[in-house]
């Protein structure tokens, strides 16, 4: 390609990311007019990255993107470690399971933490902000569904989670974070989880993807976490939930 066709080829790249993430914010404007008490200020929208490269994303960032989500650790210091000094302002989001070995590469890279999920993630957590000096906003993952075999903290437990994690670790606890069983109707547990924050006077929820941001818009979400509608379907071998 000539520098002629490759700046026309970016231009249709662009222009196509643009309609997307028109037809999207449509969709959330129409979406939040349905909440019956608008309660939000906003809506963050939260582009998932997952598996797609620096090349792919860049077209985001500059029509505008600033919000991303990945979900493992090490794919995304591969990526975002030089994306983030191009593009200083981006928000890099963990909404994937946190290994320990990891946390420490994790709080050094991301912005916010959507999937805090154990008891045991606390100490480290904890330890590594303090020595990076980095007091990260997280959300606690509840298994809303109830799934024996999903990470979370089970709604009985949630109270003295919230307790732990706020009281004695004394992290700053914005909200909640859900992925909910995908083969039922997610409203009534969009509904469930914006109960409970607001019986721990929380003010984040974080849920909704692709197929149902929508509905969690309805119910209160105000990040909403889209992978494939932006980006188009993930190679399903990349994937690991
Ligand atoms: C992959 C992923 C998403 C995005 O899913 P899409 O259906 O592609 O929008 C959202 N949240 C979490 C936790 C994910 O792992």
């Amino acid at each position: 390609m000539n520098d002629t066709t490759n700046a026309t080829h970016n231009d249709n790249i662009g222009h196509n990311i643009r309609h997307r993430l028109d037809m999207l914010n449509q969709k959330i404007s129409e979406a939040r007019k349905e909440q019956p008490n608008l309660a939000r200020d906003e809506v963050t929208l939260i582009a998932v990255s997952k598996t797609f490269d620096a090349p792919a994303i860049i077209p985001f960032i500059e029509a505008g993107v600033k919000n991303f989500g990945e979900n493992r650790v090490q794919e995304a210091m591969q990526k975002w470690t030089p994306l983030k000094q191009t593009y200083p302002d981006c928000i890099l989001h963990l909404i994937g399971p946190l290994q320990r070995n990891k946390v420490k590469q994790a709080v050094a890279l991301f912005d916010v933490i959507h999937s805090v999920d154990r008891p045991q993630l606390l100490q480290p957590l904890k330890n590594a902000m303090r020595d990076q000096n980095r007091d990260l906003p997280v959300l606690i993952q509840v298994n809303i569904s109830d799934e024996p075999q999903k990470s979370g903290i089970a709604v009985q437990d949630l109270a003295d989670f919230i307790t732990l994690a706020t009281q004695t670790y004394q992290m700053n606890v914005i909200g909640l974070m859900c992925i909910p069983n995908l083969q039922h109707d997610p409203s009534p547990y969009f509904a469930h989880l914006y109960q409970l924050a607001k019986q721990h006077d929380l003010p984040h929820l974080s849920m909704g993807m692709s197929n149902d941001f929508e509905t969690a818009i309805r119910f209160g979400a105000s990040y909403i976490r889209v992978g494939s509608l932006l980006f188009g379907q993930r190679d399903n071998k990349e994937e690991n939930n």
